[in-house]
């Protein structure tokens, strides 16, 4: 018996292999009769069906889903993308972490009519206080805007692909590039190298990766795939004479690794200011706390993300426009 729920078709298909053209005719047309188009995620020898572009698996039976559905599906996965990230713009503006109007924070979601993916990004001179969830500009993978409006800033577009280039994995989803003032600092010392000299330190004790081959304004993705490649597997980037690239599967994780690298750097700095010895905190201590610092980082990083979310939320609601 065909059923139709309203925001997804489910079909078994087990055993049907001799006729399921038939039967993919007979759902087609019964999907035409409720006014929607079909398409099927994942199953080879399904594709010659004109109607049909994927095919997946729910609960163990392969699938029909509405092509309404799923682009209402990716338009919803976009539009969360694109309010968390307009708050991260906020948030590192209030944090002072902004570099007028340039520096910039990049997500990987789909694509708005659900058709691949997008990298988001803030159009070229628009002030961080200002930006709203439907002001960010969406990217395809050659750097083209197919979604909104306005300037895409060469440096960028460069550096932020060129890093999703090398780190195509969803861990690295979010890319924030930062001047902030002291991790900025600590980047145009000789040795800019993290000291083990505080508590913020030990989440860096390893996992940070460092460029000491500046070499002048980024102007190709091959630059921001030089720089994928200095950060190995790390997910901390301290850019010599230049500034900071973080990573996260989230935006909730790379902008906590912002703001703790932005604080470790000015704990250093000022304690390296005071001319006194340093204290540094044994080899093997650093190694547990980071170890524990490392189970803890998906939850301390929704906590504060979520907790700045709920104040820009309230006090300039307009970012969610
Ligand atoms: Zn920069």
């Amino acid at each position: 018996m065909l059923t139709c729920p309203s925001k997804y078709f489910w079909w078994s298909l087990q055993g049907v292999q001799e006729n399921i053209t038939k039967r993919v005719e007979m759902f087609r047309r019964a999907a035409q009769s409720l006014g929607k188009t079909v398409f099927l995620t994942s199953q080879t020898s399904l594709r010659a069906q004109p109607l049909i572009s994927s095919i997946g698996t729910c609960r163990g039976r392969r699938t029909l889903v509405t092509k309404a559905s799923a682009t209402e599906d990716a338009a919803a996965v976009n539009r969360k993308a694109r309010l968390e990230l307009a708050v991260a713009y906020r948030v590192l503006d209030r944090y002072g972490m902004n570099e007028g109007v340039c520096n910039h924070l990049t997500l990987i979601t789909k694509a708005t009519n659900g058709e691949g993916q997008v990298m988001l990004l803030i159009p070229h001179g628009r002030h961080w206080s200002q930006v709203t969830a439907s002001s960010l500009i969406g990217l395809n993978s050659q750097n083209e805007i197919v979604e909104g409006d306005g300037h895409n800033e060469l440096a960028a577009s460069t550096i932020h692909r060129g890093i999703h280039n090398i780190r195509p994995d969803a861990s690295a989803n979010c890319v924030m590039h930062l001047h902030s003032p002291y991790v900025t600092a600590l980047s145009c010392l000789e040795d800019p190298r993290f000291l083990m000299i505080h508590q913020h330190m030990m989440r860096f004790y390893k996992g940070v990766g460092y460029d000491d081959n500046y070499c002048g304004y980024p102007e190709a993705v091959a630059e921001g795939e030089r720089l994928g490649a200095c950060m190995r597997e790390d997910d901390v980037l301290i850019m010599g004479n230049h500034g900071l690239v973080t990573i996260g599967g989230t935006v909730a994780e790379a902008f906590d690794k912002a703001y703790y690298v932005e604080r470790a750097a000015m704990i250093q700095l000022i304690a390296m200011s005071s001319g006194k010895p340093l204290k540094h905190i044994p080899k093997e201590v650093c190694e547990k706390t980071y170890l524990d610092s490392r189970k803890k980082l998906e939850f301390y990083a929704n906590q504060h993300f979520n907790g700045m979310m709920k104040v820009i939320l309230k006090e300039t609601p307009d970012v969610a426009d």
